[in-house]
């Protein structure tokens, strides 16, 4: 008999990109943000280091009223995890274990994962050639999980499309789980609707907007019901998912949100400029409303595109599948991080 359980041995787990120790890269394979956190979150930690003998507040009841107060939310609607990759987890676990699920064929290449660690059945629902969501066809009979902003394509569906798929699943007494980790570079978000949908549930993070993806720091908002199903599933995995530095971090950072915003829309400025002088240059990018650009780097195949990039000691993201491959995805940096990559992409695609 092998020592690892069936479970153990039937997992695929997900793959991280690299965080090279080696040499200096300009780093763009991770949407990272690359502007540091809010100065308060240095003030946040200062003097905190006495505390930690103590366990942390299991609810954290600070950074959850600090984020009800930023969305106009109550605090009973608000869920705190290491990360939003854990309280995606939790919400598979609370939500979707045992049943069918839908969602978008190209998305988060988290979700098979979770799908697959908590019996899940998630039946992937193909995109248009476009790469947009085929909104119709994830009007089924079961809850959907899908990323807005999505990722990789970087496209997002308007929230008019996210109201037909929150009140589909509603009449079907269904859940609809938005993972909204983008949706600080976006347009609009999905938060409005939660007056409306008690079946929506709103998974975001600090990683990105916030700069903060070291700390570890997660949420889903949604109604008092929903939320009390992620607490059950978290008492039954580990009381203590955020920690004492982690709370006071991002409670600091949320209440700070002026610095957030005048960062974002640096990375906004970056973004849409790289965009139109590749599209300027004849390469396809994808309409962004995230962090990062999906750049068409091949017509078959931009692997030597990513190698060659890092040849140059610049990270960017390959995804081997079949339809993804011809793609790159590129975080956005420092404007002048954007000038190199861009400059250097149209050099190489252009000669090709
Ligand atoms: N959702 C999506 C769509 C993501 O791209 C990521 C980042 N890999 C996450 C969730 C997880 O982010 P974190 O765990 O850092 O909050």
């Amino acid at each position: 008999m092998p020592y690892e359980s069936r479970l153990a041995l039937g997992l695929v787990p997900y793959t991280a990109g690299e965080q090279p120790k080696d040499r200096k890269f300009i780093k763009l394979n991770t949407n990272e943000n690359p502007y540091p956190p809010s100065p308060e979150v240095e003030k946040a930690l200062r003097g905190k280091i006495e505390t930690l003998r103590l366990y942390p507040d299991t609810d954290a009841t600070e950074l959850r009223e600090a984020i009800a107060e930023h969305f106009s939310v109550s605090p009973e609607q608000v869920f705190c995890g290491n990360g939003s990759d854990e309280v995606l987890a939790f919400a598979f676990a609370a939500f979707f274990a045992g049943k069918d699920v839908f969602s978008p064929e190209i998305s988060y290449s988290f979700y098979p994962v979770y799908a697959s660690l908590f019996g899940a059945n998630l039946i992937q629902i193909p995109m248009h050639s476009d790469f947009t969501v085929d909104v119709k066809g994830l009007m089924r009979e079961g809850p959907v999980v899908l990323a807005n902003p999505n990722a990789p394509t970087s496209l997002a569906l308007a929230v008019e499309e996210i109201r037909m798929l929150a009140a589909h699943a509603l009449e079907k007494e269904e859940i609809l789980l938005v993972d909204e980790a983008y949706a600080d570079f976006a347009k609009e978000c999905a938060v409005p609707l939660l007056k409306e949908f008690d079946n929506l549930l709103i998974v975001r993070t600090f990683s990105k907007s916030h700069s903060l993806a070291g700390l570890r720091v997660g949420y889903a908002l949604g109604s008092p019901r929903l939320i009390q199903a992620l607490r059950c599933v978290r008492d039954s995995f580990n009381s203590y998912p955020t920690d004492r530095l982690a709370q006071a971090a991002a409670a600091a950072s949320m209440r700070d949100w002026n610095y957030t915003r005048d960062q974002l829309q640096k990375v906004i400025r970056a973004r849409d400029k790289s965009k139109e002088r590749l599209r300027a240059a004849g390469i396809e990018v994808l309409e962004s409303q995230t962090n990062f650009l999906f750049v068409h780097a091949d017509p078959t195949d931009a692997l030597w595109v990513q190698k060659a990039l890092r040849e140059k000691g610049i990270l960017v993201r390959y995804f081997a599948s079949e339809k993804l491959k011809p793609y790159l995805r590129v975080s956005i940096g420092t404007e002048s991080e954007m000038e190199i990559v861009t400059d250097l992409l149209i050099e190489l695609i252009q000669k090709k």
